[in-house]
């Protein structure tokens, strides 16, 4: 057995392995190009090809790949084999510096949103040294950027490195401002906390639901769901510990920072959570995760359900962003500092992210938006579909002293002032009570609490940083010229919080009369649906913002725009279909196999004596007969409304239309179906039952 130390980062290219294996002016070349994104010379690049190859083959893998995430939400990669041929019939394993940086699939049937027209349908990936290379059954992945010919992004890495570096420029000149020459850049960290759900395989593969669209479209409720809480940090079953154990194995020799694993609020449910790190890095690591989940679940006889509302009537999952920003010299800079001018300069940053989040609730709900998450936000269980921050207690009484200049205690009769006070030491309890909100602080970082539990947290990311960019540059644009820079400051922080103090909340999230004060009264914005949220990504202030901090062309975010709504389409449409194969094809069976036994039951006993009392058998036969029925209506008139959505003139009202048409239809077939599963037989019915789903791994 090799211990953790020995296993961790044991797949990955990573700094240890690069140190080792370079030369000191290839290691210094190519150390360059990570760290401050110097171009990379050819020369460089063989070396660092030949050495990852070596490597690689020496470590077992006989392929390589680039691999990158298009914008279908998973990751892409196509093999090849190091081999080339040799003059005497043999092969060498070769690996050039042209392959590592540059491959060029043939992924014309990646979604592009029209970005890419077929006649010049081939992308190109280019290599993202930034996040190591590694090795995965056999094969060197090397993170790529995948584009069009045109130059336009195909993929969700490149906008999210392009909004790292938008938050790097903005907050380098506030850092400068505040008088620090030594800072060299400013990097954005997450760790993401990813929940999940685990069935056992067998009866996975019964419900053709699950198989096709991740959730259950069926289901009657089962006698127990999470009404006890006796799941939530409950005991870790054997069977699920294996699947964890042999999870750590695999993340840690990829060099996955996993770190916590517990049970969940539901049962069958539980979480990993990484230790945080570089935005980029991270992002890759958790499509890794969700992939590797899936890989090790299979090991165990499991399926790994990663959608985010698997059952109807217990918890979904969802992801919770950790998001803060942090300095190259180590400094947090949503943590209060020692000193009264680190202070000030913690309480910009704050304020930075209080206006972004503010000025861009939109975009934030944007990023979450997909038919799967729809079923979350806002169902008392997730955060609400209503963007708002959690500051605490104690952090919106110091916002308030300063907004009025007052004292901020009783203690303190001091009226705060920026580069006089010292602030108190946040600690996590007196600011993380609320589970509720939205957008957590969580003593030196945020907490994105809205994002799908199978999404990619890349969009969240993007948004994110794009829009603390913008609040940022606003701040540096100002303050690069005044005179009084100490007052000047202390007026903007004075400002922010009058002008966005609408969005921090620290009640209740779940609760109705929150949702009707944040519109009615603060006037923040409520998209309930995908449908309704994404047609807002190309609102002018919106596309303005990702223009101007050149994180994507108008092209770019037109392309978004229609992938997400035709997503959002494909998706319930699927639903829909797997719905009316499955009411047609199991379900009205099922049930009228049973009415037949009860039937012959019924007639067998009125022959042997008219007397026999058939009050069961009548009394199942009528309400079962009657369900049927419904059954049958309810399923064309959703094959109706599935056809009808086809006739719609665009995407955006093609997706009202499936909000507004096959949800509703979608439903009333469900209540009928499970409504009969409850008064139908267990063996008749055609299913693995809720409680066979989700209490039978043990
Ligand atoms: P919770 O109480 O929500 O479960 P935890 O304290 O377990 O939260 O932390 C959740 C995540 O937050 C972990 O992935 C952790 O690494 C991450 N995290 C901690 N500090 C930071 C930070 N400064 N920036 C980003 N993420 C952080
Ligand atoms: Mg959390």
């Amino acid at each position: 057995m090799s211990t953790v130390t020995e296993v961790f980062g044991s797949k990955v290219f990573d700094d240890r392995v690069m140190k080792a294996t370079l030369s000191a002016k290839v290691y210094n070349s190519l150390k360059k190009t990570i760290d401050e994104g110097a171009d990379l010379d050819i020369n460089v690049a063989n070396a660092v090809a030949t050495a990852m190859k070596d490597w690689a083959v020496s470590n077992g893998a006989t392929h390589y790949t680039h691999w990158f995430q298009p914008l279908t939400g998973v990751t892409a990669e196509k093999h090849d084999s190091f081999i080339s041929p040799s003059p005497d019939g043999g092969v060498i394993m070769e690996f050039s510096g042209k392959e590592l940086i540059k491959g060029e699939p043939d992924a014309s049937s990646f979604p592009s949103g029209g970005l890419r027209a077929t006649f010049e349908a081939r992308g190109y990936t280019a290599w993202d040294p930034t996040s190591y290379a590694f090795i995965k059954d056999k094969t060197l992945c090397i993170p790529t950027a995948f584009c069009s010919y045109g130059g336009h992004a195909l993929d969700k890495k490149t906008p999210l490195l392009r909004s790292m570096q938008a938050l790097n420029k903005q907050a380098m000149r506030i850092i400068r401002l505040f008088g620090d020459d030594t800072v060299k850049c400013v990097r954005c960290s997450v760790g993401p906390e990813q929940e999940y759900f685990l069935v056992d395989a067998e009866m996975y593969a019964k419900r053709p639901d699950l198989v096709y669209t991740g959730r259950t479209l069926f289901g009657a409720k089962s006698p127990k769901g999470q009404e006890m809480d006796d799941h939530y940090f409950g005991v870790i079953k054997p069977r699920v510990q294996a699947f964890m154990d042999d999870l750590n194995e695999e993340l840690w020799s990829l060099g996955i920072l996993a770190k916590t694993e517990h049970n969940e609020v539901a049962p069958a449910q539980h979480e990993l959570a990484p230790i945080f790190t570089t935005t980029n890095v991270s992002t890759d690591h958790n499509q890794l995760t969700m992939e590797i989940m899936k890989k090790v679940a299979s090991r165990h006889g499991l399926v790994c359900l990663l959608h985010e509302k698997p059952f109807a009537g217990v918890n979904g999952s969802g992801k919770h962003n950790n998001w803060s920003i942090c300095t190259d010299s180590g400094v947090n800079l949503l943590s209060p500092g020692k000193t009264p001018y680190e202070n000030a300069q913690f309480l910009l940053f704050l304020c930075a992210v209080i206006k972004a989040v503010d000025d861009y609730q939109d975009l934030l709900r944007i990023s979450v938006a997909t038919a799967g998450n729809d079923h979350r936000l806002g169902a008392n269980e997730a955060p609400p579909a209503v963007v708002s921050i959690f500051l605490g207690d104690e952090l919106e009484a110091i916002m308030e002293a300063i907004e009025k200049d007052e004292p901020y205690n009783a203690t303190d009769k001091q009226v705060m002032k920026l580069g006089v006070h010292v602030l108190p030491k946040f600690t996590k309890d007196t600011t993380d009570r609320n589970r509720t909100s939205p957008f957590a602080f969580t003593g030196n970082k945020f907490e994105f609490r809205m994002l799908g539990s199978s999404d990619s947290i890349a969009c969240a990311n993007i948004m994110l940083n794009t829009a603390v960019a913008e609040s940022l540059k606003i701040y540096a644009d100002r303050l690069e010229n005044v005179e009084d820079f100490e007052t000047a400051l202390h007026e903007m922080i004075r400002k922010t919080i009058k002008d966005h103090k609408r969005i921090i909340f620290n009640g209740n999230g779940y609760d109705d009369s929150w949702i009707e004060e944040a519109t009615a009264v603060r006037g923040l914005c409520n998209y309930k649906t995908t449908a309704d949220a994404i047609p807002h990504l190309l609102d002018k202030k919106n596309t303005d913002l990702l223009i101007n901090h050149k994180i994507y062309t108008l092209e770019e975010v037109t392309s978004r725009h229609d992938i997400c709504l035709e997503n959002y389409c494909k998706t319930v449409k699927i639903e829909a279909n797997t719905m009316v194969s499955m009411a047609r094809g199991d379900i009205a069976p099922a049930i009228a196999a049973y009415l037949k036994e009860l039937a012959k039951t019924t007639s067998l006993k009125k022959s042997i004596c008219d007397e026999i009392p058939c009050k069961y058998e009548v009394g199942v036969i009528k309400k079962l007969s009657a369900l049927l029925d419904d059954i049958a209506d309810k399923t064309d008139a959703l094959e109706a409304a599935i056809a009808k959505t086809e006739e719609c003139a665009d995407m955006v009202a093609e997706a009202q239309a499936v909000k507004e048409m096959l949800l509703n239809e979608m439903a009333d077939l469900r209540k009928a179906c499970d409504d009969a599963e409850a008064v139908t037989a267990k063996k008749y019915w055609p299913y693995p039952s809720y409680g066979d789903l989700l209490f039978s791994v043990k």
